[in-house]
């Protein structure tokens, strides 16, 4: 704490890493005798920059921009681009942490990294955003590389400002480098299933904790949190798994389906968010059966499965206790780190199997290391041929999850068992380097 003061996200990722590595830590001497875990706590570098922007009426901005690349002990620096104004240090020095391990667990060659800035993109014309996107990589440009550090999307960047950022990148270095961002669009280089992905991988996680316990996602209840690029496809693949998805969110409110989402609501959902961007409260007028809370979240809304898709710390010990009074029997997380440490706790005391961020949404930057793939070989894989690779992706994590977990009380610790999987990985990796 001392050696960082004022980042509380940062000390809240490390502290539910470290509280759960630590016995497996001490027992082996390689890893005490390297302070591993000592260096493993400090990022690689981090950059920091000044972004300056003009608004339609000419207005120049200037916002921060940061790049944190944290550990490249796997591979090249992966991980996100942030646009919220809620980022700063913190925050991105958690998702760069989270992110090494989570790619340490694909198995793909990828280290950890994330940046973004704190500029808003809600309320901005399609072409501010592009001059932001452009202002931004006019300096982001200098650090990234497809064999250096490869960012891609989070809140606030999807397929657009991808676009915009790839196509800026181009121009500055007038090379065709399609390896240097990944969640590109698929007429340059995306690749099938990418915006899928995170989506999806969390439901298939989900469905094999909740096989493994002898359960099934079919007939279950399904509380999503979010109406972004993450939660859409959660609540896609969970209703093509049979499940009844009730609850979706954004940052005003939430909409509740008390019979559940069907194609048509779903297919509202889609235009409203993904095209017209618009709030869940036109959302509840435009579709069937739908209530729209302002100003609430969904988790008092009972359910079976739990999928929080929005954002770090949205589920607080006191929503974690109603959720395991109203029977929830499974919970994966979609966002990163969206439970405080104490809602971790009162539910896996509950019981209630419980799927960490850093193996359950990891099915994102699975895409992403295959997207990287199929750029450097030239070739764009068909919609099956990535779905295939992504289950599997998915299912390894799980099994590593498995061989590492403790089992409390007939329950599979699945956090300690995708810590310690991640952290004997990286840990090894940095040993064979050396002191560096
Ligand atoms: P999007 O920007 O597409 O969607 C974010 C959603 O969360 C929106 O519905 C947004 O509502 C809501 N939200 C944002 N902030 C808050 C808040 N403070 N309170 C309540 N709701 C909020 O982002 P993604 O879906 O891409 O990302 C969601 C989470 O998943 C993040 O934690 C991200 O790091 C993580 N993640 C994303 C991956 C990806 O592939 N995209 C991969 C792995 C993890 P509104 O529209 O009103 O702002």
């Amino acid at each position: 704490m001392r050696r960082n003061p004022h980042e509380p996200e940062f000390h809240q990722a490390v502290f539910e890493f470290v509280e759960t590595v630590m016995p497996y830590y001490l027992d082996h001497r390689k890893y005490t005798d390297a302070r591993i875990l000592e260096r493993m706590t400090e990022p690689d570098r981090i950059v920091s920059f000044r972004i300056v922007w003009e608004d339609d009426n000419g207005v120049p901005h200037a916002n921060k921009g940061f790049r944190v690349q944290f550990n490249s002990s796997m591979g090249p620096y992966k991980g996100g681009l942030r646009f919220d104004p809620s980022v700063n240090v913190s925050i991105l020095k958690f998702l760069g942490f989270e992110q090494t391990y989570k790619n340490a667990l694909t198995r793909l060659p990828m280290g950890g990294g994330k940046g973004g800035s704190n500029f808003n993109p809600k309320g901005r014309s399609d072409r501010e955003i592009m001059r932001f996107c452009h202002a931004m990589m006019s300096e982001l440009f200098r650090h990234i590389g497809e064999s250096t550090d490869v960012p891609a999307g989070d809140i606030g960047v999807g397929a657009r400002e991808i676009g915009y950022l790839f196509g800026k990148y181009k121009q500055l270095s007038n090379h065709f480098t399609g390896g240097v961002l990944t969640g590109k669009g698929l007429s340059f280089g995306g690749s099938e299933i990418r915006k899928e992905a995170t989506g999806y991988g969390v439901v298939v996680f989900a469905e094999d904790m909740l096989k493994h316990h002898g359960k099934t996602m079919s007939g279950k209840t399904v509380a999503v949190s979010g109406s972004g690029n993450v939660a859409i496809y959660a609540v896609q693949r969970a209703m093509r798994m049979g499940a009844k998805v009730v609850t979706v969110s954004d940052s005003r409110g939430f909409a509740h389906l008390p019979n559940g989402f069907t194609d048509e609501s779903f297919a509202i959902l889609q235009d409203i968010k993904e095209n017209r961007r618009e709030s869940l409260a036109v959302f509840a007028q435009e579709a069937k059966g739908v209530t729209y809370h302002a100003g609430k979240s969904p988790w008092s809304v009972p359910a079976q499965v739990g999928l929080p898709c929005a954002t770090q710390n949205e589920v607080d010990e006191t929503m974690a206790r109603v959720m395991a009074k109203n029977g929830m029997e499974c919970l994966a997380e979609g966002a990163n780190m969206p439970l405080t440490a104490q809602a971790i706790h009162v539910l896996k005391d509950a019981g209630v199997i419980f799927g960490p961020a850093k193996a359950a949404n990891a099915g994102g930057v699975g895409c992403s290391g295959l997207e990287q793939a199929q750029n450097a070989q030239r070739l764009l894989w068909t919609r099956d041929q990535v779905e295939q690779e992504l289950e599997k992706i998915m299912r390894s994590i799980h099994e590593q999850c498995v061989e590492y977990a403790p089992v409390k009380n007939g329950v599979t610790d699945y956090q300690a068992g995708a810590n310690i999987a991640s952290f004997a990985r990286v840990a090894d990796a940095m040993i064979g380097y050396g002191y560096l």
